[in-house]
């Protein structure tokens, strides 16, 4: 397997960075539609693969972060990194907007009274595999069985994701 550099790090108080890196990625999805095929196909599994586990966090992890006292869905945590970029194209999905004024720190300003505004695959790819112990701890506790079955789905999300993000780079970097 060959070795590519690292993909951009964008700079969440760096606004035009992250607007240019936009524009580039969305242009180079646009330009290569047919060499991409793999990616989009790819992105459908993903989409699958979501669905599949919308079930458990409904379940087991929003009933238990809806209550919390500390929640920790910090402003700098909802925002996406260039590999969720990538993911977002490749699902066929628009780039989100964001709210540069937010402090990274504060609350995060999709968390509202009824939890996360963003549907699941629009979010950064931590909001979907980062819980607390607490909720993990529980999830286990109440349904081992279960949380069993959800680790072995996240675990597919994340093989497919690794293999979307290196067919991806090769493309990229061969591109640049
Ligand atoms: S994962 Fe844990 S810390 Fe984060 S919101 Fe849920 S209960 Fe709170
Ligand atoms: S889950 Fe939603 S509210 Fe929480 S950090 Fe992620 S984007 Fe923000």
């Amino acid at each position: 397997m060959k070795d590519y550099p690292d993909f951009p790090e964008l700079v969440i108080e760096d606004e035009q960075f992250y607007r240019d890196e936009c524009v580039e990625l969305s242009r180079f999805f646009t330009q290569h539609q047919k060499e991409l095929a793999e990616i989009h196909a790819l992105g459908r599994r993903i989409i699958k693969f979501y669905q599949v586990l919308e079930p458990f966090f409904h379940d087991f992890t929003e009933s238990v972060c809806h209550c919390c006292a500390v929640p920790c869905c910090v402003n700098r945590h909802g925002f996406p990194d260039f590999e969720d970029l990538v993911l977002f194209l490749a699902m066929g999905q628009g780039l989100p907007d964001y709210n540069f004024n937010v402090i990274d720190t504060d609350k995060c300003q999709f968390l509202g009274p009824n939890g996360c505004s963003l549907p699941r695959q629009a979010r950064s790819y931590r909001c979907t595999w980062y819980f607390c112990d607490h909720v993990l701890d529980e999830f286990e506790h109440i349904n081992s069985k279960r949380f069993h079955r959800f680790d072995v789905e996240l675990g597919r999300l994340g093989r497919c994701r690794s293999v979307l993000l290196e067919r991806f780079s090769e493309l990229w970097f061969i591109s640049h």
